[in-house]
């Protein structure tokens, strides 16, 4: 089940994520922030099936794609839309939606779920189109420690960060993969048989007995001894926020094993001190943090127009010097 993912947007321009997950069963499709212009690469089907879109936080140059989601979107009849976020996502989404008239769309489907990740709990929101989204409605408060969603075929998980205001980072994780270790099938000299389907089915009690042949087994036993586990991929979207010692510490924790790491380099190592002052990163913070993290890759994006493309090469070439797995998005171009 890959994680397919595309950078959207351009050098120097804003910056997004597009994230489509495929299990054989499903296909979901996440999206990380939404700044102008991001949607245009994406087929109006891609758009109107996102079930979930995630803001890092609210400013201008993150969220100034929304009305044309919220066009594609608003009336939605077969899914809900999901709206995350960290503080004040609430009031600008709700403010966003009463930024139209929406006097004609009295009856039509459309429900809108905004997720206001706090330091401990999940605050959301549902609005509806038949009232024009005028109406807030509270629903209960969820605790959260690391994960803020988690599904069959993927999960999320947020980090809390400091941007002068809080902003969110945020990890798509797939599930373990489980498989037969056949070598270990031989070894035991245990027949292989329809009752292998029952090992990776962790709905099924571990205390229940197998026969076998003439030998009883526990489905505990069975999976203990048979089955391989193999991490799944994951994909970890990072951008504006200040790159402290606590932060970096927090981070390298955070960030599970073997990732590919989509990460802001709006400043070059030059300019650290303007990127601290504006509570951003650098290309050699970001690399630093990629190294540190064990990551399989890392994309550079969000890159500041005080930048020309003749420094883009330095600015790659300055990050890879650290981690030589550091690339643009293909989509952009530059030589690399
Ligand atoms: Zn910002």
């Amino acid at each position: 089940m890959p994680l397919e993912y595309q950078i959207l947007g351009k050098p120097f321009a804003d910056n997004a994520l597009f994230v489509r997950i495929q299990s054989g069963q499903a296909v979901h499709r996440l999206l990380f922030d939404c700044g102008e212009s991001v949607l245009y690469p994406l087929a109006n089907a891609e758009i109107q099936s996102i079930d979930h879109l995630f803001f890092s936080h609210c400013h201008m140059d993150h969220i100034a794609g929304f009305d044309t989601f919220c066009r594609m979107n608003y009336n939605r009849e077969d899914k809900p839309v999901c709206i995350w976020g960290p503080q004040d996502i609430q009031r600008v989404i709700y403010h966003r939606l009463q930024g139209f008239t929406w006097n004609l769309v009295g009856g039509q489907p459309g429900a809108w779920k905004v997720n206001q990740i706090g330091a401990n709990a999940i605050e959301s929101t549902l609005y509806l189109a038949t009232d024009a989204f005028i109406t807030p409605n509270p629903q209960p408060a969820q605790p959260w420690k690391n994960m803020i969603l988690s599904h069959n075929d993927f999960s999320v998980q947020a980090i809390l960060l400091n941007h002068g205001i809080e902003s969110a980072g945020y990890a798509v994780l797939e599930p373990t993969r489980w498989n037969i270790d056949t070598t270990a099938l031989q070894e035991h000299q245990i027949a292989p048989g329809p009752w292998l389907k029952m090992l990776k089915d962790f709905s099924q009690d571990p205390g229940t007995s197998i026969a076998i042949g003439t030998t009883t087994y526990s489905l505990g036993w069975l999976r203990e001894k048979l089955l391989k586990s193999t991490p799944g991929e994951s994909l970890v979207y990072l951008t504006d926020f200040i790159l402290d010692d606590e932060t970096q510490k927090k981070l390298i924790t955070w960030i599970p094993q073997n990732s590919v790491i989509i990460c802001e380099s709006q400043y070059s190592n030059k300019d650290l001190e303007l990127a601290q002052k504006n509570f951003h990163l650098t290309n050699t913070q970001a690399a630093h943090l990629a190294l540190q993290s064990n990551a399989q890759k890392l994309f550079l994006i969000h890159i500041s127009q005080r930048y020309g493309i003749l420094d883009m090469e330095n600015i790659l070439k300055e990050a890879r010097s650290i981690f030589p797995s550091t690339f643009y998005s293909p989509e952009w171009r530059i030589a690399q």
